[in-house]
């Protein structure tokens, strides 16, 4: 995976939509969109439109404890979306470790088999 760390990534051009994505949910705050590479049936990234200093949840401070808990409630509206009735799965890979790619903050909701834990 090519990493950075830049300011700007590809997910601000998705925002913008210079580059096209599958949305599937977007309000003023948020916008969700399908993975290019998708790991399981369902594979939706959903992240803030203002990165804010978000490139990762390592970063997160006081003032984004609203949109992180709003990021999550978004992601649980689209599994319901997506008929995910029988389970999904939330990841947020922060940093090297974790195969962090993309360094905006998102969150994966990935659901659609059955996921072993771990590796998954
Ligand atoms: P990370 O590895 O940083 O947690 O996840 C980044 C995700 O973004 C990967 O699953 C990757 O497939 C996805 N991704 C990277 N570039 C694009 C793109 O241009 N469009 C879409 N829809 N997904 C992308």
């Amino acid at each position: 995976k090519e990493v950075t760390e830049a300011p700007t990534t590809i997910f601000d051009k998705i925002i913008k939509k210079e580059i096209p994505s599958t949305v599937v949910y977007e309000d003023d705050k948020v916008l969700a969109f399908r993975d290019i590479a998708p790991q399981a049936p369902t594979h939706i990234l959903i992240i803030p439109k203002v990165k804010d200093g978000l490139s990762g949840l390592s970063k997160a401070e006081e003032r984004h404890v609203e949109i992180l808990g709003y990021l999550l409630y978004i992601a649980k509206l689209v599994a319901k979306q997506e008929g995910l009735g029988d389970g999904f799965r939330i990841v947020i890979n922060d940093g090297n470790d974790a195969g962090q790619s993309v360094y905006h903050l998102h969150v994966h909701l990935l659901g659609g088999r059955q996921m072993n834990w771990p590796p998954g």
